[in-house]
């Protein structure tokens, strides 16, 4: 018997804990724990990884980490009401789960963990996106994380995997997809929680990669995306008006026409014109 199988059933611990799930904390929660061991296997090999996982809740997919071989779980959970029932699975797999009650945001614990390290979590959707900008956009690359295997609402999560020429493409595309190969593995529908959200969610797998994908500073990227992309339907020698006076012949350099659209620019032409941005 695996240790899985000691621990009561999820809705039991709900139960016994007073779990009534808040709206104010994104509590949506999964109690299929063959749907969480399947979200699990999708993050990569967890027997040689340190996880850490954010808002784990009740422990659905705590407990996935653990019975599929995670070798350790770090869990950042800001309700207090669910640290028992959390208490109860760091016993059931001794050494191997430690919690912290605290805001994610607040707290940055990739720094205390040894690597390779794996961020596996379903996010409250009010701080998911905030989250995955940070983890994003570190100071050095490549960063201490080696994956993110993340549920989003499926909106967002179209968005970090969109291609140019399409409605969803944007900053999310581009900062993602710079750096890591990002793809959706799983699409889950709204009844697959407790209490359903009003939304289908899916489940997004992020790769790092060693190095950029195009040379550029990530600071002028990050800047020049967020400009072209804050007007999108303006073409980009009017978005980007004010952020050089030659502003046109940069965009000519790098191979847009000033008449273009933001949606309509592949990354590699991002990257070019965020090293021109670059030159005095
Ligand atoms: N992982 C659990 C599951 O799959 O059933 C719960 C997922 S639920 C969508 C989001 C969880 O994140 C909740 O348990 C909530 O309390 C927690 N949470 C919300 N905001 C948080 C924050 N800023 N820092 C840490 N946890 C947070």
């Amino acid at each position: 018997m695996s240790a899985i199988d000691t621990l009561p059933p999820l809705r039991e611990v709900i139960t016994t804990h007073g779990l009534v799930a808040k709206k104010a904390l994104g509590q949506n929660f999964l109690l299929d724990l063959n749907l969480t061991a399947k979200i699990a296997r999708q993050a990569g090999d967890l027997a040689d990884s340190d996880i850490l996982e954010i808002g784990p809740g009740p422990g659905g997919l705590t407990r996935g980490l653990l019975a599929e071989g995670a070798r350790r779980v770090l869990a950042i959970e800001k309700d207090q009401r669910c640290m028992p029932a959390l208490d109860q699975i760091a016993q059931a797999y001794p050494g191997r789960l430690q919690v912290i009650n605290g805001d994610a945001l607040e707290i940055n614990p990739l720094d205390h963990l040894t690597p390779p390290v794996r961020v596996v979590a379903n996010l409250p959707y009010n701080v998911g996106t905030e989250l995955l900008v940070r983890w994003l956009t570190p100071a050095v690359w490549p960063p201490v994380w080696t994956s993110l295997t993340l549920m989003f609402q499926r909106e967002v999560a179209e968005r970090i995997v969109a291609q140019p020429g399409s409605k969803a493409y944007g900053r999310l595309a581009l900062l993602a997809q710079w750096r890591s190969n990002a793809r959706i593995v799983l699409n889950l529908p709204p009844e697959a929680f407790s209490p359903p959200p009003k939304v289908s969610s899916a489940v997004v797998h992020i790769e790092a990669l060693a190095a950029p994908r195009y040379p550029c500073d990530a600071k002028v990227l990050e800047r020049i995306v967020a400009q072209a992309f804050n007007q999108r339907r303006k073409m980009l020698r009017a978005a980007l008006k004010g952020a050089a006076p030659d502003i046109e012949d940069r965009l000519l350099a790098a191979g847009i026409k000033p008449t273009d659209r933001a949606e309509t620019i592949d990354l590699e032409r991002f990257c070019a014109l965020a090293r021109l941005m670059a030159q005095p």
